[in-house]
Order: C-alpha cells, then structure tokens, then sequence
C-alpha cells in the first residue's frame, strides 16, 4: 500500500500509473509512481490537452524536433492565415526534417494558357500553373514547356507569370510578414505548478505531506482556477523567458558548470534559502532552455534533510533523443 500524493489515500501498488513529471509530449523521461490513477486522469488529462495544443509548447517542440505521438514533426502554425494583405494568403509548412517553410499563395488560381502545336498545326491547350515553383526556376521551366510542346511563350506570357499569378515562395523574395497570434498563459502556470508539487515528493518525500505550502499548491492544481492569484502575491510564483531574468540565467550557467554538458533541456533546480526571514525552499523549473518558473514549495527546509544547491537534468543528445537524466544530491 502507497499514499497517493494528491488524493492522501492509500491504495494497492496496481492503483498508481507511472508518472512523467514532465510530459512525454515536451521531451520529459523522469517518471515517479505516487499519483493513483483517478488523480492521474483528474488532473492530467485536461491539462496534458491544453499543454499539446498550447502554441508557445509547440513552437518550442518544432525548434527541438520533438515529434508528435504519431511520429510526425509539429507544424505550430498549420491554420495561420496572413490578415496583412486579403490577396494574399501565407502558408507555413514544414520541409523533410521538420524545418518551417513559409510559402505566399495568391488567392487567384493562377492558369497558365498557351498555344499547343498539334498535327494539323493549329489547337489550343490549357495548362494550369504548377504551385510552388521559385522564381529563378521559371526560365528553366518556360525552356522544358518549348522544348516538351514545341511552342514559343510570349515575353508578355512570362511576364504575366512571374508578376505573381503564380504561386511563389516568398523566401526567394525576402518579404516580410507579421503574424499575431495569442498564447493560454494558464496551461503553462498549471504544468510549472504540477511539476513543482510531483518533484517536491520526488526529493523530499513523504514529509511533504505534512509542509504548508504542499496544501496551496494542492488546492490550486485541484481546482479549476485557472490564475494563481493566492500562490502569487505573497511568495510568487514567477515566469520568465530565460533571456530576460538574471536569476534564471546566473542558474543556467551554474547548471552548465556543474554538470559540463550545453546540451540541457529541461532542468530543475531546488535552492534551499533564507529569503525575507524564512526558511525558503524554491524550485527553479526551466523547460526547453527558455522557459523558467520559480516555484515555492515550502517555508520551512528544516523539515528535511537537504543541503545546497539540487538539480535534476535532462540532456538531450545530438540525435535528439533526450535520454540522459538524472537526480543529483
Ligand atoms: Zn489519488
């Protein structure tokens, strides 16, 4: 028999499902086997849909070249239609290994009509414009249709052609085109939430369940708030893009110091200290090397036996397949 960590009821080792504390879906690989399954489903389920769909995850999958469940490369932008120019839509698809590309389509069906040479010499052929075809490639393409029907393009044929009615990709221009797009912040919260509390048993264990800021964040993670108003005004829970905190930087370089590896992916710190006359125990949770959140989980490290600086890992190796991870004490 085991404690769930979020129900507190102690059920048969059969009832626990293994965990990832970060999801399967980012690129997570350390599991822990102490949420029972009903909470699993309560509290995962919804959360891991919101956490697949969410754009800023998906643009980060994309750069990383995490794969979908099906094994296919995530398109972030698969619906985004160009609100610049109504003539114009922009499409964003993806190459072989996973790359955006980023092709302009008229809206006009660009058709092609030219005179076709049969035997009697006189006949007139339809021929609709092949789609995606760079500019610097129509000169060689207008010499194959010569050569293939034995007939001449007109100069302004070509010209007509190449001004635009013809799908065309706008790397080949360098255009430039903005895109808005809004992102869910909440599903974020929730996940640095929940990783935070699955990784505060995960090293502190089941003294955990007697700490304080155990019931906060328990509440918040069963509950459908969606904002974290009671977790952030006293002791904060705070995001930042890598790039723009200094903590979370100074954090990063001591993490690629310790371990000596650049290839981080995900990484979680534990910073036991004495922050405002409390006895702070933070976690600095950081995903795909841009992402952190600083987590509180408790008030009080003279609960538990844990000195110094602790971090768990994950690498990814240069195949992309993130394997390497461990817990460090
Ligand atoms: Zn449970």
């Amino acid at each position: 028999m085991k404690k769930c960590i979020l129900c507190e009821t102690s059920k048969e080792d059969r009832e626990f499902n293994r965990e990832h504390i970060v999801p399967k879906q980012l690129g997570g690989s350390l599991t822990m086997k102490n949420l029972c399954k009903d909470c699993n489903s309560k509290i995962d389920d919804e959360l891991d849909k919101k956490v697949a769909e969410n754009l800023l995850f998906k643009i980060y999958k994309n750069d990383e070249k995490i794969k979908s469940n099906k094994g296919n490369h995530i398109n972030p932008f698969n619906d985004f239609i160009s609100k610049e120019n109504e003539n114009r839509k922009i499409e964003i698809g993806l190459d072989n290994e996973g790359n955006l590309e980023i092709t302009s389509i008229p809206q006009i069906k660009p058709t092609l009509k030219i005179k076709n040479k049969t035997t009697d010499g006189k006949a007139t052929g339809v021929l609709t414009a092949e789609a995606n075809i760079p500019i610097e490639d129509l000169d060689k393409i207008f010499d194959e249709l010569t050569k293939e029907l034995n007939v001449e393009l007109s100069p302004k044929s070509k010209e007509e052609i190449k001004s635009g009615k013809i799908k065309s990709k706008i790397i080949n221009h360098e255009e430039t085109f903005f895109m808005e797009e809004s992102i869910d912040t909440w599903p974020i919260i929730k996940l640095f939430v929940r990783i935070a509390y699955e990784i505060a048993f995960y090293k502190l264990g089941d003294d955990y369940f007697n700490d304080p800021m155990r019931d906060k964040l328990k509440n918040y993670l069963e509950s459908d708030d969606k904002y974290i108003e009671d977790l952030k005004t006293r002791h904060g829970i705070s995001i930042h893009f890598l790039k723009d905190n200094e903590v979370n930087e100074a954090i990063f370089h001591l993490a690629k110091a310790t371990y000596k590896d650049d290839n981080l992916l995900h990484y979680i710190t534990i910073l036991p200290a004495r922050v405002n006359g409390i006895n702070a125990i933070n976690l600095v949770v950081t995903l795909f090397n841009r992402l952190s959140a600083n987590v509180l989980i408790s008030e009080d490290f003279n609960m538990y036996e844990i000195n110094g600086l602790n971090a768990i890992m994950m690498f990814k190796n240069n195949g992309n397949k993130y394997t390497k991870e461990f817990p460090k004490n």
